[in-house]
């Protein structure tokens, strides 16, 4: 078997992956990307394609240009149930081609050294003494086995999991994604027979009939192409999502030509807090397969970039101290916490939530206003529900019909708070990770009796 040693090894060249190697691209250390797929599939997966322009802001990546740009956004338009409330929550972004875009960062960073394998699997992890130091990795090009050596492995390997799940189980990264912490989702890119009224705002419909614990959606590719499909939670037992797509495509693509589909897909989606620690002694794991989706929207490609750049910046420190152990890579857990997780905690209470309410609550909700589009923007861009007192006073009475709903949203405010303040003291060294995992899982199980009431 050939043998190779490189300083990081990255499996997985998707939006967290790819990402990841874009940052380490000019910090002089030796890089391997592999991705099972050939070059031009990769970042080719079911997908909305739709991302906010602040995470390449943030960030400091290119904006998607060219062939890469197929939409710009400037809004959501939100419909309730009955179709009878439209919000208008405005903000910029890009309507993609995923896989062009994917594969423009990946060649940047080969650009700048970074080597990069296509058709090559990792198989097994090679770990030893406690720590992961590589992988074996299988070649499809030359149906080659290669034994490489790293110093760090970025897990990078999407919802798949496939490299995390195979290391010994007592690690925390290994931790399982349960079934209803997931959405089932599945779209399609279709043309439309006439020209899309506006094709700068993405559209949702949210409906527990017709996408149960989910959401439609339609976002325009241009003028006369649309990405259109649904997700719905998983471990429901619900009828297949192409029950629900066939069953209810007409309400929402009433416009699709259906002579001209141009891709069809499904894939799951992580819905929930992320791994308690993205790092263990010589990993770390970003995108997906850390569970770093939104857990209301289930976006994941910018907070799967936002991984990707922590993972980069703690590599690049851990290699400034020659110490490639858990506590070492910390810094990775924080950086994302602080930039995205903790939000992703408060959001994943506030998913519970909307998973159990009704249409007509909904219809409701939407309708009197008992949580308003600035709320829902800040929960989306925050993770914050504030519900300050004279608005609250004003909408208990505007809400006299539902006490219950509003009672129900005061303790869902609360606990995103409490839940957020507990990410805000994550623990700083791995030592204390087990105790404070402990109570996010207390906090996790007291807000669902709570709301079960
Ligand atoms: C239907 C649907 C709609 C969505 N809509 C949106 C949206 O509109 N906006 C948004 O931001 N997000 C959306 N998401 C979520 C988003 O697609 C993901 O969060 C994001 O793409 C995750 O990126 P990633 O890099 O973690 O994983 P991936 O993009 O899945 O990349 C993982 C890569 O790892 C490779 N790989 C896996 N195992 C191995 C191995 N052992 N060895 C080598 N390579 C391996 C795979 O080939 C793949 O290329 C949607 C998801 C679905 C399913």
């Amino acid at each position: 078997m050939l043998k190779s040693n490189y300083d990081v090894l990255i499996i997985g060249g998707g939006f967290s992956g790819a990402t990841a190697a874009w940052h380490l691209a000019n910090s002089g250390l030796k890089v391997l990307l592999i991705d099972s797929k050939p070059w031009n599939r990769i970042g080719d997966k079911p997908c909305g394609d739709a991302v906010s322009k602040t995470h390449f802001d943030d960030l400091g990546m290119p904006y998607p240009e060219g062939n890469q740009l197929e939409q710009k956004i400037e809004g959501i338009k939100l419909y309730s149930p009955d179709n009878k409330t439209e919000w208008t929550v405005k903000g910029e972004g890009f309507e993609i081609n995923a896989p062009a875009y994917n594969q423009r960062i990946l060649r940047e960073t080969q650009n700048k050294g970074v080597e990069i394998l296509d058709l090559t699997t990792a198989m097994k992890p090679i770990f030893e003494d406690g720590f992961v130091k590589g992988a074996v990795l299988f070649n499809r090009r030359d149906n080659s086995q290669i034994e490489v050596n790293a110093k760090v492995v970025i897990e990078a390997t999407g919802y798949s999991m496939s490299f995390r799940s195979k290391l010994p189980q007592n690690l925390p990264v290994t931790e399982n994604l349960e079934d209803k912490d997931a959405d089932i989702a599945y779209r399609e890119v279709a043309y439309t027979v006439d020209d899309i009224e506006d094709p700068t705002y993405l559209k949702i419909f949210v409906n527990q009939e017709t996408s149960p614990g989910g959401y439609w959606w339609y976002f325009p590719k241009g003028k006369n192409k649309v990405n259109i499909g649904l997700g719905i939670q998983g471990g429901m037992g619900y009828p297949s999502i192409y029950t629900f797509y066939n069953k209810y495509l007409k309400e929402y693509g009433n416009d699709l030509d259906m002579k001209r589909i141009e891709v069809k897909g499904g894939a799951l989606v992580p819905t929930r807090r992320p791994l308690s620690t993205l790092v263990w002694n010589g990993i770390i794991v970003v995108g997906d397969s850390a569970f770093t989706a939104n857990p209301v929207h289930g976006g994941g490609k910018g907070s799967a970039m936002i991984a990707g750049y922590c993972a980069a910046k703690s590599v690049i420190k851990a290699f400034e101290n020659g110490d490639f152990s858990a506590s070492s890579l910390w810094d990775a857990n924080l950086c994302y916490i602080e930039r995205y997780g903790a939000k992703q905690a408060s959001l994943e209470l506030f998913r519970r939530f909307l998973q159990k309410l009704s249409n007509e609550e909904i219809n409701y909700g939407m309708k009197k206003k008992v949580i308003k589009e600035e709320d829902l923007l800040e929960a989306s861009e925050k993770g914050d529900l504030q519900l300050s007192v004279a608005e609250k006073a004003m909408r208990v009475i505007a809400a006299l019909g539902k006490p219950s709903l509003l009672m129900k949203l005061k303790t869902v405010a609360e606990y995103m708070k409490e839940i957020k303040t507990l990410y805000r003291s994550y623990p700083s060294n791995p030592e204390d990770l087990e105790k404070w995992k402990s109570k996010v899982n207390s906090i996790v199980s007291e807000f669902d009796n709570a709301i079960s009431k």
